[in-house]
Formats: structure tokens, sequence, C-alpha cells
């Protein structure tokens, strides 16, 4: 393979990758106004003499096109075209819908997530066009993604389970990893906490009153820490207490404090898990409080179980791991990198919850869905040549 990598490597064109990113870019594409930019990415793929369709709604577009339909096995790169609004215009130093290029970073909204990923993947295809693999590459290019993917990859993925759309075997999602190779994702459960306390008149707040607010406050700190786990392929679990309720009017001590914990699970952990740590901690916090009174409310199933989502993950040892275990040294001369530090959910989860191998490998940038985002060009060349490694990888 070493001689076809060296020849097929040097078909990544560095100009070429910052002119599409650019032109992707300079389209604005707000979650929910992507028609113009998916038009245009169509027109691109037909230009290179890939097969297109078009799925998803006339407002909202879905564009899936692949190289060599005939072969048996098809690697699927996913990214995602529509974009954040800009909070703050002011707050940029640059404008946002007109990239710049400056000390080798590409500037704008979307040039680190993702668009100019996107833009790759069509760069790819470009390349890989010219070495005519055995394997079917191509990309699912999909609006929606900031919103929850309802209009977007989940279309996709579930006319994959209906068999309505081809079942690639490997999917790789090109959303920022710092060109890390990104095998799981956190779980997730998301429960509410409900501290009971007495109403009285205010008058009465030393006395008879008992202050649900002021529990709930000692029970926010109680939970608030860094949870000290640690998964190799996914780092460390998240807690958040992101919403809080309580009160009805201003002359009555509230008698209930509600509050939403966002807790992102790693690898091994279940709701049961996250419960009895929550109630260790809260144990702990009302220790010699005669009137500590609590209790964790969340959905559960038909069995009585707790809903949450758990981690989702491609080990490293599958066939896609193994193929980016050898993709990754051979250009980066590095040992890969198993986990992304600080990372969200990607719509890989949605291919790996139909069993179907998925791995995020994408770009460095700095500020995504804040003022003057921007992607390293460097590191978009980096990730071209490990994707085109990765494609002959698994073709051979
Ligand atoms: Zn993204």
């Amino acid at each position: 393979m070493t001689f076809k990598l060296e020849e097929a490597l040097k078909l990544v064109d560095e100009e070429r990758i910052i002119q599409l990113a650019s032109d992707v870019i300079r389209i604005p594409s707000i979650t929910g106004n992507e028609k113009e930019v998916m038009e245009y990415t169509k027109k691109l793929l037909e230009e290179i003499g890939v097969h297109v369709e078009v799925h998803g709604s006339e407002e909202r577009p879905i564009i899936y096109a692949c190289l060599n339909q005939e072969a048996e096995k098809q690697i699927i790169f996913n990214g995602h075209l529509d974009v954040v609004p800009i909070a703050k215009p002011d707050a940029w130093s640059k404008d946002p819908w007109n990239p710049v290029v400056e000390d080798g970073k590409l500037y704008g909204r979307g040039a680190s997530d993702m668009k100019a990923s996107c833009a790759v993947m069509i760069h790819l295809l470009e390349i890989l066009k010219k070495l005519d693999l055995p394997i079917s590459v191509g990309v699912h290019l999909v609006p929606d993604e900031e919103r929850g993917a309802a209009e977007g990859s989940k279309i996709l993925v579930n006319k994959i389970v209906a068999g309505e759309l081809w079942r690639p075997d490997y999917v790789i999602i090109g959303e920022q990893s710092n060109l890390q190779v990104r095998v799981a994702e956190r779980g997730m459960f998301g429960f509410k906490v409900k501290f009971y306390g007495r109403a009285a008149h205010t008058a009465a707040s030393r006395t008879t009153g008992i202050n649900a607010i002021a529990k709930a406050s000692k029970g926010v700190l109680a939970l608030e820490h860094h949870v000290d786990k640690f998964h190799e392929w996914i780092g460390h679990p998240m807690l958040s207490v992101n919403l809080i309720e309580a009160g009805t009017v201003s002359n009555q001590v509230p008698a209930e404090c509600t509050i939403t914990v966002d807790r992102r699970l790693i690898i091994g952990e279940t709701a049961d898990d996250v419960v009895a740590e929550v109630t260790a901690d809260l144990d702990k916090a009302g220790e010699g409080d005669p009137n500590w009174s609590w209790e964790i409310v969340a959905d559960k199933d038909d069995e009585g179980k707790w809903k949450y989502t758990p981690a989702n993950f491609t080990p490293p040892d599958s066939e896609l791991g193994k193929a980016f275990m050898k993709a990754v040294p051979a250009v980066l001369k590095r040992e890969p990198e198993l986990y992304v530090t600080w990372a969200g959910s990607t719509d890989g989860r949605l291919y790996r919850q139909v069993g179907i191998q998925t791995i995020g490998f994408g770009p460095i940038g700095k500020y995504a869905h804040g003022p003057d985002e921007f992607v390293y060009i460097d590191s978009l060349v980096k990730m071209t040549k490990v994707w085109v490694a990765l494609a002959l990888e698994l073709s051979a």
C-alpha cells in the first residue's frame, strides 16, 4: 500500500481545500435555512461525476452522493452544513460570512463546525474518483444537526433501517476532533431533583417555614463537582445543574424547588449508578438536617427502569478502528490518540445506535458557535490525507 498511498497523497490539494471551504462558508446556512448551500454542494458533486441523490424535503434537502455503486462495501463521510446563528456580530473581528485566511487559519462561521470538513469530503471524492478503488465511498451531507437531526441524519438512518438506502459498512464523522480518533460518545441521563420544604409567611421563615430554595441550594452545591471516573475512549463523565424552578409569590416561603440535571455517562455507567451517586452526595449534604427531604424524578420505561441513553462506541479493534490505527501513523507519523478532551455529541450516535461502525476524525479549530470561529488549514490537509489513507486501507 505504501507506494500507492504516497501517490494518492500527492492528489491532496491545499488550495482546492481552501477554495471549496471558503465557497461553502460564504453561503449562510443557519439551521432551518440550508437549501442554498445544499444545492451548491449538490452541483459540485454532480460536476465530479459521482452518483447523487437528494433526500429530505424540498426546503431542507439532504445530499447523498457516492462513487462506485457496484461495490460490495461502502464508506460514508457524514457532515452537517447547518451552522448556529451569529449571537453578537460586534464580537467578531472578521465578517463571519466572508471567510479569510490569516496565519494559517481559515476564519468564518462554520469553519470548524463543520463546513470546512464538508468541503474536504467533496475534495476527497475528487481524489478518490481518480484512484478507482474497489469500494464505494460517499457522503451524507445533512441539515439540522444543530437542532437534533430530525430533519437531517435521522431521516437517512431511518431509511437505512427501512432498507431504502444503502447501509454503509463504515461511517466517518468529520466534526472537529483535533485529529484524534473519536471512537466513543457519552450517553445521557436527564433527571430532576425535587427538594421539599414547608410554605409559610415570610414572618415565620425562621419558625414554621422551611425554605425549599435554601435546601436546593445546598443540593446543587453538593452535586456540582468533577465526577472522578475515567474511560480511556471517552474521558470523564459530566454533570451540570441546568434549570431551577421554585416559588409562587414574593411573600411566601417556597415549599418546593426543582432542579434539572444533565448527566453525561461514560462507557459502563448506567442510570442506576448515577442515582446511587446522587443519593450518596445528597445524603451527605443533608447529614444532621432534620428537614432534609428530596426525591429524584425522571421518566421510566414499561418495566419501571429509568430511561436513559448509554454511551455509544465503536471499539478500536473493530474493522474501522483498526483501519484508523494504521492510517493515522501512516500519515501523521505518530500513534493515534483516542479520546477528545472536550466534545459534545454528534450525529455519529445515530449510526452507532443501529449497529454501524462509526468513528469521528476531524480538524483542529477553535471557537465553534462563538465569535472568530476558525479552523487550522494545516489540520484540514492532514485530515484529508488520513481520510485518503483510510479509504485505501478499507479497500485493501
Ligand atoms: Zn457540528
